[in-house]
């Protein structure tokens, strides 16, 4: 009986912006479908993996790398980019501050990594604390900021409620299978 060859990928995606956005808590509710109101802060990088049965024949680790910490410094070493497929900068939507630092963190990436065929690694954009009440939201804005950066999209999320993550992450696999 004939079957199918399983493929298998890793990929690596970095998760990146300012302190406090929810990185820590976006990883684990993406990976464990958890969410607790307060990760201790851990200084080192850490990484959990989600796997994903893509398709029929294609299986995704997608691991995803946090920067515990080390956000505080407001860049990241070139060891800690390397071989990254991805990224998926964070901001937080009570704190426009945070939204601020993003082209920051976007140059950080872009002048540390490249993908192999030396084109640049696809970013994603997360609008977290969707949840929140005293949050406003400029969809048009986000378009065009996004436009502008070449980002691959942006999303409102909730790592709490665990609201829009899936849907973002998906839309990020899209662009790294296409990669391939
Ligand atoms: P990090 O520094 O970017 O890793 O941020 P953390 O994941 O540690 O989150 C910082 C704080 O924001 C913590 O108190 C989290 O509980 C809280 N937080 C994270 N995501 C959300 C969210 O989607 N909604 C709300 N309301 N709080 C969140
Ligand atoms: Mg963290």
């Amino acid at each position: 009986e004939y079957k199918q060859k399983q493929h298998e990928h890793l990929y690596k995606v970095l998760m990146i912006g300012e302190f406090g956005v929810g990185k820590t808590s976006l990883i684990k509710r993406y990976t464990e479908g958890t969410f607790s109101p307060n990760y201790k802060l851990t200084i080192g990088v850490d990484f959990a993996v989600k796997n994903i049965q893509w398709n029929e024949h294609t299986k995704i680790n997608m691991q995803l790398w946090d920067i515990a910490g080390h956000e505080r410094f407001g860049h990241m070493t070139r060891v800690y980019y390397k071989y990254a497929i991805a990224a998926v900068i964070v901001f937080d939507l009570a704190r426009q501050a945070t939204f601020d630092a993003v082209v920051k963190w976007l140059d950080d990436v872009h002048s540390k990594v490249v993908l192999m065929n030396e084109e640049p690694v696809p970013c994603l954009l997360l609008a977290n604390k969707f949840d929140l009440e005293e949050i406003s939201l400029n969809p048009d804005h986000l378009d065009n900021f996004c436009k502008k950066h070449n980002i691959i999209g942006w999303f409102p999320t909730s790592a709490k409620m665990g609201i829009g993550l899936e849907e973002a992450m998906n839309h990020l696999i899209k662009h790294i299978v296409k990669l391939e």
